[in-house]
């Protein structure tokens, strides 16, 4: 069989990948990947055949993978996170019709939104949006759309891809969205760098959020109505604590 796995690593540390995951690395021939993602797991996984690729290749990363399974050397994927959340699970299957030969399993990982939320605390206890602020592949017109939405039905929002190089004002423009419908002292978080070397974290009121500026390797965290301050960790209710008063 002409196996293809894309596997989700998870943030970063060892620590924070599945067994699943570390399971079918250990069984794989080939691991291929972007380079920063390479270098997280190479010391864990050694006397592999490691094919390296650069940002934004993100097609020929796919193709190679395939090709290298269609050849018939065992070979595994790898994204941060999960594999699908933003990831390149998506592309594979989409080219996977070109490849008949190629069997593809889906392996999941902790996503940045689950592994940054549980270093703030609880932020996710309820309904949530994920959204990214990346217009590379999706029209601004519609990240706006999006945000409104969120904003809208009082979902916890999780914003990926918050900023780059090029995209500056972007976590300014999606604060300015939800400054219309929630107050500026909304409980909002923002973590860098998850289980990497590097790793940050700050609370931060939703007014104070539209003046920062963020990097691309931080997920930002906007709190519904509902969402405190409890010490230092970012908590939103599920609503036990109402029930026990019995005010449901
Ligand atoms: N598949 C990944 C997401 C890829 S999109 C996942 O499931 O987590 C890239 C965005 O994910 C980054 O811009 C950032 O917003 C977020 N992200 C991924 N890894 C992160 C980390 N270790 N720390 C903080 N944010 C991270």
């Amino acid at each position: 069989m002409n196996d293809l796995y894309v596997v989700g690593i998870g943030p970063g540390a060892y620590e924070q990948m599945t067994l699943e995951a570390i399971r079918v690395l250990e069984s794989c021939q080939a691991i291929v990947g972007y380079t920063v993602y390479i270098d997280l797991i190479r010391e864990h996984f050694p006397g592999k055949a490691y094919i390296t690729t650069p940002m934004r290749q993100e097609e020929a990363r796919c193709r190679m993978a395939l090709e290298k399974a269609a050849a018939g050397c065992s070979t595994a994927l790898v994204c941060s996170g999960d594999s699908g959340v933003y990831g390149m699970a998506g592309l594979v299957l989409e080219l996977l019709p070109d490849y008949p030969d190629v069997h593809v399993s889906v392996i999941p990982g902790v996503t940045a939104a689950l592994a940054g939320g549980a270093l703030l605390g609880a932020p996710l206890s309820h309904d949530l949006a994920l959204i990214s602020l990346s217009d590379l592949l999706t029209p601004m017109e519609k990240i706006r759309t999006r945000l409104q939405a969120a904003a809208d039905a009082d979902f916890v929002i999780c914003l990926y891809n918050p900023s780059s190089k090029k995209r500056k004002g972007h976590l300014k423009m999606a604060c300015e969205i939800l400054l219309r419908c929630r107050s500026k002292d909304t409980v909002c978080g923002i973590v860098k760098n998850i289980s990497r070397e590097g790793q940050e974290l700050e609370l931060l009121t939703l007014g104070d959020l539209a003046e920062t500026e963020v990097d691309m390797s931080t997920t930002v965290f906007i709190g519904n109505a509902q969402t405190k301050k409890i010490g230092p960790y970012m908590v939103t209710p599920r609503g036990y604590t109402v029930m026990l008063h019995g005010e449901m």
